[in-house]
């Protein structure tokens, strides 16, 4: 049994109220470790901590908090296998997935940001003959992240790198659902020598330790990435004290295939975008919209595609599809599926549990299932499901596919597969999405701006995005 505990003032402690939640491994359905269900007490104890840190570490040159940023890095790549073990086994994502994609960024988000800030410059504002302006960026404090279960140690250091680089001090949370690899990295930081206090990680439940961060008055702003519904309630709380925030949330990404596409290419990005992770990346592509002269012909070969997809055991190298994170959210996926079937949609693929042998005869595991025939207005086509589902509606014109692409609340990411370069850039013109890939999905640069628009959120994370949002300007006028 693996019993984690909290890092709070450079050290690894017991929860104060003793009581621990039970860790589900989800390729199995079986109960592997114990987390501490931390409360408000906890997060006072980090609190005064980080207090206690934060002229410490933010006195400190740029170049002595990006050594130890660096030495993080440097022990999460070589710790990289046994946190991609750890990331695998706590939410059922392929192991091969973890150790290629997950852990690599986590320790890029680490190197991004300790070595931006040695390249910063401040602004600089000439007034001629009257004077100058220059401004200062001035940490925040003590600030709070706290991250989702999907992508749990790349989504965890995303925040906390640039926090801790702008030289705050942090109060994390990582999901209670996958929290054994943000364990592991904070016995990484104590190794590292990150001094005590500035990086605190606590473990529990949303409505407990995760409110506690967000009600703390002095906790000065929240990072948080989840659902919609989570983000709602954060700012509601977060809004009447004036702290900063940064929300992103859910997405029901459009995905347009238009018939001048490659067509190979559009097929096999369009399988991937719709199925890694299980489906559970907020920027999959669960709807895809194709153009009609080429609807059937893109049909049959999506289909041959998914049918290689072999769902498994996340250690065995052949699965391209592992367990989803949690009974509930399987049981979440196999309702909407049903609703898609009330609502008039047939399932050409999948659309059942996937029920494996022996030691992972109880494991989580859906099969990727693809349904047509559905109204592009209809719950299916508008509400996040977050699971290994897509859905194939054709369109006749641009305006049409614009139309329908842009019809539900949220406004994540989208994706255009065309060779038509001005059709390109009129449709990423007119979509409602705070990102777009051409002819290509999930294709990142660490600098860009990331985010979305409507209810996929509030601010941007990313390069200097995230350095300002972690950072108060302060304009200093001089008037000769
Ligand atoms: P949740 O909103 O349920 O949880 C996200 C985090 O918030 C978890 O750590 C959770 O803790 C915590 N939390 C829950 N309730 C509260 C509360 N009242 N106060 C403070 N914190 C709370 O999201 P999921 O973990 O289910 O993640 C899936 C969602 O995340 C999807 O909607 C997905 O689209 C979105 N997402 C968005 C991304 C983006 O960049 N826009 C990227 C990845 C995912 P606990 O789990 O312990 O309860």
């Amino acid at each position: 049994m693996i019993i984690l505990e909290n890092y709070i003032n450079g050290t690894l402690q017991k929860p104060l109220s003793g009581e621990y939640i039970d860790n589900i491994d989800p390729s199995v359905g079986e109960v592997y470790g114990k987390i501490p269900n931390s409360n408000a007490a906890d997060v006072q104890a980090a609190v005064d901590a980080a207090e206690k840190a934060f002229p410490i570490w933010s006195g400190m040159t740029a170049k002595q908090r990006s050594e130890i940023m660096l030495r993080v890095a440097a022990l999460v790549e070589k710790n990289l296998d046994a946190l991609a073990a750890a990331e695998s086994q706590d939410n059922g994502k392929p192991l091969k997935l973890a150790q290629t994609v997950d852990i690599p960024r986590a320790r890029d988000n680490f190197a991004f940001f300790a070595t931006a800030i040695l390249h910063q410059e401040d602004a600089f504002h000439n007034m001629g003959a009257s004077g100058f302006n220059y401004t200062l960026r001035e940490p925040i404090g003590i600030v709070g992240c706290i991250s989702p279960w999907n992508l749990p140690l790349y989504l965890f250091t995303w925040k906390i790198a640039p926090a801790l680089a702008s030289g705050n001090c942090v109060i994390a949370k990582p999901s209670e659902v996958t929290p054994y690899s943000a364990y592991l990295f904070s016995k990484l930081c104590i190794e590292a020598g990150m001094p005590a206090g500035v990086l605190n990680i606590l473990h529990g439940t949303g409505p407990s330790c995760g409110q506690a961060i967000v009600e703390h008055k002095k906790i000065k702003a929240i990072s948080f990435t989840g659902g919609t519904k989570t983000g709602e309630n954060i700012a509601r709380i977060a809004a009447p004290m004036f702290k900063k925030l940064s929300l992103e949330l859910g997405g029901k990404n459009p995905n347009l295939v238009f018939a001048d596409a490659d067509f190979d290419l559009a097929v096999s990005t369009s399988a991937r975008a719709a199925f890694t992770n299980q489906g559970q990346i907020c920027l999959c592509g669960s709807r895809i919209f194709v153009e009609a002269s080429i609807y059937e012909k893109f049909k049959v070969a999506f289909l041959e595609k998914i049918e290689k997809l072999t769902v498994g055991p996340p250690e065995d190298e052949n699965s391209r599809m592992g367990a989803v994170v949690s009974e509930a959210h399987m049981n979440k996926v196999l309702e909407y599926i049903s609703l898609a079937k009330k609502e008039g949609g047939t399932i050409l693929h999948g659309g059942h549990r996937v029920m494996l042998q022996g030691k992972h005869a109880n494991g989580y595991y859906l099969a990727p299932t693809v349904i047509e025939g559905l109204a592009y207005d209809c719950r299916t086509n508008q509400e996040e499901i977050f699971g290994p589902v897509v859905t194939l509606t054709p369109f006749e014109t641009e305006e049409e596919a614009l139309m329908m692409a842009n019809s539900t609340v949220y406004g994540l990411s989208s994706t255009i597969f065309t060779k038509d370069l001005n059709k390109a850039h009129r449709v990423a013109s007119n979509i409602h999405a705070g990102i777009v890939w051409i002819n290509c999905w999930l294709v990142r640069d660490l600098r860009t701006p990331f985010g979305g628009m409507k209810a996929s959120g509030v601010g941007r994370e990313g390069g200097l995005e995230a350095l300002h949002f972690f950072t108060e300007p302060k304009n200093v006028c001089l008037h000769y």
